[in-house]
């Protein structure tokens, strides 16, 4: 990795998809269960700081902790531990360097650091990202009828999304993205509440209440977010390629709402192609670039192949640890700034050319999209 190009280097990077942060001390079985997308340590298998990801919290996170590069992981796990988990948040996301973090909040299997919370940290202004199976097992727990089910849905969903701005689907994860492209009839969508409302935990996962969910969001003129790609042992990753959309990428291109298709890797370069060729479709290479390590500038550089470079955007994807903001943030300016270096060396842009795209790419892309200040 070489010197980062001074406009990568200053530029305030907007994370435009990303969680909340543990309120909490772990030890060593709980940072490595959060470290990967492994749901734990694996007992037996080795150490999962003998990964990509691993090496590179010893590389970049340990100074940030005033230990040398490089510290062994029990000595950066004690000087976690020494310092608390309310310092190594403030630290880490100081160290990110944001302009600003559109936070999903859907995703919650304990209490993490609200939105707010984590922009006083950053030092940026914090949005809020709305989960739309979240809204929609929200108005079952009413107790509302199938007949009903639609417009309580999209009345919540209204009311949920006055202050954020955009929502995500999980669609992914519970059915796989081969989603039909056609907005549901009323007739269709009351026979899947009336089997989904049957059913016990309420868990959303019908093709045609996900395929609902994001024309509502559409209707109300909302960026839409897919997971795709990568994600834990949850998803089944080859029903997550991001090319499932296309017909439904399609359908939703009159309706002109940006769709951000967000992760995707293993799959980026099918991202770039959707980003090339529909014109409200955009991209990011989100959790992989931190369990990427030092082959995310691999990463970032396949992705930009075919993606108009107006069409990517920045986000790291951190959850639960602190660290993951500024590794996400550490090692997406070096590829960035790898990539567009490199160029310049090679007279394949000037210098001008790419600290304008190192703006679009770093934060000027997320601003328009989510119309943001
Ligand atoms: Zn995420």
């Amino acid at each position: 990795m070489t010197t980062l190009m001074r406009s990568v280097a200053e530029l305030p990077l907007l994370d435009h998809h990303c969680h909340g942060v543990f309120g909490r001390d772990l030890d060593r079985a709980a940072f490595e269960a959060n470290l990967t997308e492994a749901a734990a340590a694996h007992p037996g298998a080795g150490s999962l700081f003998d990964t990509q990801v691993g090496f590179a919290v010893r590389r970049f996170c340990a100074p940030v902790l005033d230990l040398a590069a490089h510290a062994t992981p029990e000595d950066y796990l004690a000087r976690r531990a020494e310092l608390g988990h309310a310092e190594v948040t403030a630290r880490f996301l100081g160290a990110a360097r944001l302009g600003g973090l559109c936070v999903d909040t859907g995703f919650t299997p304990e209490a993490l650091l609200p939105p707010a919370a984590l922009g006083v940290a950053a030092h940026a202004p914090a949005y809020e990202i709305v989960r739309l199976e979240q809204v929609a097992e929200e108005v079952a727990a009413t107790g509302v009828g199938a007949g009903d089910f639609a417009n309580a849905v999209r009345e919540r969903l209204a009311v949920r999304t006055r202050d954020a701005v955009g929502v995500k689907s999980i669609a992914a994860y519970r059915v796989g993205l081969g989603l039909a492209p056609d907005r549901p009839d009323d007739r269709t969508v009351r026979e899947a509440a009336a089997r989904f409302l049957a059913t016990s935990p309420r868990r959303l996962a019908d093709e045609v209440l996900h395929r609902f969910l994001v024309y509502c969001a559409v209707d109300l003129d909302l960026p839409v977010q897919f997971h795709c790609g990568y994600g834990d042992a949850d998803v089944r990753l080859h029903e997550c390629n991001p090319l499932l959309l296309t017909d439904l990428l399609r359908a939703l291109q009159p309706a002109g709402v940006p769709v951000v298709l967000l992760h995707n890797y293993p799959y980026h370069r099918e991202a770039g192609y959707l980003a090339q060729v529909f014109p409200h479709v955009y991209l990011d290479v989100s959790l992989a670039t931190h369990n990427l390590g030092r082959r995310s500038v691999a990463l970032l550089a396949e992705a930009l192949e075919l993606a108009p470079f107006a069409k990517l955007l920045y986000a790291s994807d951190a959850y639960g640890l602190p660290e993951l903001y500024h590794l996400g943030a550490v090692l997406f300016r070096h590829a960035l700034s790898d990539l567009l270096s490199a160029g310049v060396a090679e007279d394949a842009w000037r210098p001008g050319d790419a600290d304008r795209m190192a703006a679009l790419v770093g934060a000027d892309n997320a601003k328009r999209v989510y119309r943001l200040p």
